[in-house]
């Protein structure tokens, strides 16, 4: 193993043998720089979901259980590393930030200021603190971490606030970081992606290209943005509601969708209501920001006692006043849709009463074993379910066209993928005349 050896060499940490916990580092001769530091969700909530004890999450602890990435893969560049650098706020890419950053303590974490945000939060929820410097950088801005590295953030779309393209400017020759990504001409919150930069980066020659493959079987080009909101559109004002309850449930940190849906909960002149302690989370960190203005919009309820109190006031003055919006689309027991749907709260169910699932079902066996419980409630109680009001925000295969023709990169390595996707992206590439693409497990290493 070249451990030694000046040049670029990568290892694929997390995010490759499985599709979560993303993670890789990378040694710039002597440095060592980690990209993204991501739990593995299914096996953090199969994990936690029964946790009593909070204490009981520690490093070692969720690595037994899979649901960290495991730095023993670079016992030996521990003392090197010399920052971590979140490409965004999902918790797939920084969600293992609490538990794994205090290894390298002297290593700052630079991110983008959403980022940051998400990151202080969970600190702040786990009641958790790293010895970390947490360092904000803006979307196409660089910053020199040492002689030899630079780092460049490149503003993309996603399904997030604030996510970044990140790029090494190495003596080595530039490795570009894209996980993750869609390519969204038409967004609703924050500015289009960066394609003049990811443009010139081709021009100048990348060395290798790191890119999120998880839709690397879809011969599509991923919607925009603009065309959930056209389906929440369609699906909230044209069907008739008056005298229904309408409850919409999507990604806590899904901040554009959450706008589209407020401004069809205007239209309806409805009081909108947000219920769930994440959506208050992840919308109070965009707030924070002035990326958003929810609360001027927005009823927010905090804790279970002030969600009972509302719903009270949703039965007494008619539930077709009020929409909804609250957690739980994955079908989590605890969450607030899964307890509506078990009757344990003021608000009850009634024949007819709309629920928009602006979410998809994430294809993990936990999510598919809950939701299923959830939508055979649902439909035990006669309630009306629109599914799959949704786009994602992953480029599919016409996507990564688009990008590799950007970036015409040297070598490519699919993440956030498993081996056959690996293999499709490297099929797709090569009928692209990119015949580098590496298929890579967690833990291995290559040389540039
Ligand atoms: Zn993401």
């Amino acid at each position: 193993m070249a451990t030694g050896a000046a040049g670029l060499e990568i290892c694929t940490i997390g995010g490759f043998t499985k599709t979560e916990g993303n993670s890789v580092a990378v040694k710039v001769d002597n440095e060592v720089v980690i990209l993204d530091m991501g739990l593995s969700m299914e096996d953090y909530i199969r994990y936690t979901e029964d946790l009593e004890d909070t204490s009981a999450k520690t490093y070692s602890q969720l690595l037994k259980a899979n649901a960290v990435p495991d730095y023993g893969f670079i016992s030996d560049w521990k003392e090197k590393v010399i920052a971590i650098l979140p490409t965004h706020g999902h918790l797939d890419h920084v969600g293992a930030v609490p538990f794994a950053a205090g290894m390298f303590p002297t290593a700052p974490i630079i991110c983008t200021a959403y980022t940051a945000e998400v990151l202080k939060t969970i600190l702040m929820d786990d009641e958790m603190q790293i010895p970390n410097k947490v360092i904000v950088l803006n979307s196409n801005a660089t910053y020199k971490l040492s002689e030899k590295i630079t780092v460049e953030f490149v503003h993309v779309t996603h399904s997030i606030p604030h996510t970044v393209i990140i790029v090494l400017h190495t003596p080595h020759g530039k490795l570009v970081y894209a996980n993750d990504f869609k390519f969204d001409l038409e967004p609703l919150l924050g500015p289009k992606p960066n394609l003049k930069r990811l443009k010139e980066l081709g021009d100048e020659g990348v060395q290798v290209l790191i890119v999120d493959s998880l839709y690397a079987h879809l011969h599509k080009k991923t919607p925009s943005e603009s065309v959930a909101r056209h389906m929440l559109q369609e699906v909230m004002l044209k069907t008739e509601s008056k005298g229904r309850a309408m409850i919409v449930t999507t990604f806590s940190s899904h901040i554009a969708r959450l706008k589209s849906i407020i401004e069809m909960g205007e239209k309806l002149e409805r009081k909108i209501v947000f219920v769930g302690r994440s959506l208050d989370k992840y919308c109070r960190a965009a707030e924070n920001l002035e990326l958003v203005d929810f609360s001027k919009k927005v009823m927010m309820m905090r804790s279970r006692d002030h969600a009972e109190r509302m719903f009270k006031r949703i039965e007494k003055e008619g539930r077709d006043k009020y929409l909804i919006v609250c957690t739980g689309h994955q079908g989590e027991p605890k969450a607030v849709l899964s307890r509506i749907a078990r009757r344990e709260t003021s608000f009850e169910f009634r024949a007819g009463d709309i629920v928009v699932f602006s979410c998809q079902t994430i294809p993990v066996e936990i999510n598919i074993e809950q939701r299923k419980k959830l939508e055979e409630s649902l439909k035990a109680q006669k309630v009306r379910m629109f599914c799959d009001v949704h786009v994602s925000g992953h480029g599919a295969l016409e996507d990564h066209r688009e990008m590799f023709e950007l970036v015409r990169p040297k070598h490519i390595i699919p993440i956030h993928v498993g081996n056959e996707k690996a293999k499709m992206l490297a099929n797709f590439a090569a009928t692209m005349g990119y015949k580098s693409t590496h298929i890579m497990q967690d833990g291995k290493r290559i040389m540039l």
